[in-house]
């Protein structure tokens, strides 16, 4: 069972727009309780780093980072799992298989462990010790998709409000575009308002398709709208003097 409502908005655009698919890297910001996380580590088969070194063996692995080696040589015992005992020379060229996804879910809020998904609670994405920790969790691994279904606290003035979730999703992009790979999918939530012509403006400079996307699950928020941002164009090449 799912921890939100939220989840069934999320599985309508998929079912709709195909976002996900086994392997991809996922940002989900805004992510607690974290439906969106248990809706996104099954169709991307996300695994947490203390998972990674379980695939150690086969033959179609793929390189990440030490560092996640690391962390799950450490976490592999408590998990009750042998760790084998030539994990020195793998530590040095980490591995994960490449049908195994990545989900990271950030929020301001504490968020309960789920299998598969990496959690950066307590964390105001707004914060650059925030976007670095998410870097670090990436360790150059491109991002397929960026959720943001973060919200402000309300204050009622829905003009107020409007601006505040617009600022989020602003800088969910200016985020995004930087960890995005090319043809890259970004799905932000909206309160809609005077705002949005400016924010829609912004995704088309970077995505080849920008659609308003109103979740049947979303009905009852009325003024609740989603942006999908699909086929990341890439940032701009830099003129070669
Ligand atoms: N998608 C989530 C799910 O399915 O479980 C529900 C997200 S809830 C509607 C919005 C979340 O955005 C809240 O948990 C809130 O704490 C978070 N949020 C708002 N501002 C934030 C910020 N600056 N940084 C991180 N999270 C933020």
């Amino acid at each position: 069972s799912y921890r939100a409502r939220s989840a069934f908005k999320l599985l309508e655009v998929d079912e709709r727009f195909k976002i996900f698919a086994p392997g991809q890297v996922v940002v989900d910001l805004g992510a607690s309780p974290g439906s969106w996380c248990q809706v996104a580590v099954k169709k991307v088969n996300a695994i947490t780093p203390a998972e990674c070194i379980a695939d150690r063996n086969e033959p179609t692995l793929v390189h990440v980072l030490d560092e996640r080696v690391r962390l799950a040589a450490e976490a592999l015992p408590k998990r009750g799992v042998k760790v084998l005992a030539n994990l020195t020379p793998v530590m040095e060229k980490p591995l994960i298989h490449p049908t195994h996804g990545l989900v990271i879910g950030v929020d301001l809020l504490d968020i309960l462990p789920y299998p598969g998904a990496v959690f950066l609670p307590h964390s105001d994405f707004t914060k650059g010790k925030t976007k670095r920790k998410i870097l670090e969790q990436l360790a150059g691994r491109p991002v397929d998709v960026v959720l943001s279904d973060m919200a402000p606290n309300a204050s009622g003035i829905s003009q107020l409000d409007h601006e505040a979730i617009v600022g989020l999703c602003t800088e969910a992009l200016r985020f995004g575009v930087t960890v995005l790979r090319e043809g890259g999918t970004f799905l932000c939530k909206i309160w809609t308002g005077s705002g949005d012509q400016a924010l829609r403006a912004l995704l088309r400079t970077h995505f080849a398709v920008v659609r308003n996307v109103k979740p049947p699950a979303s009905r009852d928020e009325s003024s609740e709208l989603y942006l999908l941002g699909t086929g990341f164009k890439g940032l701009p090449q830099q003129p070669v003097e």
